[in-house]
């Protein structure tokens, strides 16, 4: 399913079921594994722009308070061809999770200078750990950099958001099962508090990926 949300002030789109990381607490991935057809996350296949657009005409934009740029999976691996021409074409306020890796994916360009010119009001960005050993733990991400600089270049891409004048929150998950992390790596809401306080960037906890 490309739009979902049970309410039509928040609508959200759902563009791709790739993602950079394999989160432990990922329901979102596991229900696309799990249930493919049968999750109305998932996608039959990687929808094009216009497949999104076709979607995204018929939301009621007159009861519309925010579009969020969301889904089961990573919204910049569709950068150049829905997230941007996409912002460029939608007149209200829209939002966008995303895991923060997009100065790895495209360690050439300034991701949230051209998010920003696009017209990105708001972003999450999942931090989920207050150390970079934790984040490789729960996010176990599949990048070709080592645990600290993934956490660095999402610390970056954050304070890049913040400082283009997107509204930036830094989120992290505070219901994982201790199972899932053999009782160890549970993030530590309050020193993560202390790395998004120095930062001057928001906290949001979720209790859901
Ligand atoms: S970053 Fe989000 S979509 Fe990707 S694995 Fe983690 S929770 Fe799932």
């Amino acid at each position: 399913m490309i739009v979902y949300g049970d309410n039509e002030a928040y609508p959200s789109v759902n563009i791709t079921n790739g993602c950079t990381n394999n989160c432990v607490f990922c329901n979102l991935q596991k229900q696309v594994k799990k249930y493919k057809e049968k999750s109305w996350f998932y996608l039959e296949k990687e929808p094009s722009f216009e497949e999104v657009w076709n979607e995204v005409q018929k939301i009621d934009f007159s009861k519309v308070k925010e579009f969020w740029i969301a889904g089961a999976g990573e919204p910049t691996l569709r950068l150049d061809d829905i997230v941007l021409p996409l912002l460029r074409k939608l007149e209200v306020r829209t939002s966008m999770i995303t895991n923060g890796h997009a100065n790895m994916i495209y360690p050439d360009r300034n991701v949230a200078k051209e998010l920003k010119q696009a017209g990105l009001h708001d972003i999450e960005i999942s931090l989920n750990a207050e150390n970079p050993e934790k984040y490789v733990k729960l996010c176990r991400p599949r990048l070709n950099y080592s645990p600290e600089e993934i956490y660095l270049k999402i610390v970056e891409f954050a304070c890049d958001c913040k400082n283009n004048g997107i509204y930036t929150r830094l989120t992290l998950v505070t219901c994982i099962s201790p199972e899932l992390v053999d009782g160890k790596f549970m993030p530590d809401v309050d020193e993560f508090e202390k790395i998004t306080e120095e930062l001057e960037i928001t906290t949001k906890k979720r209790v859901f990926a």
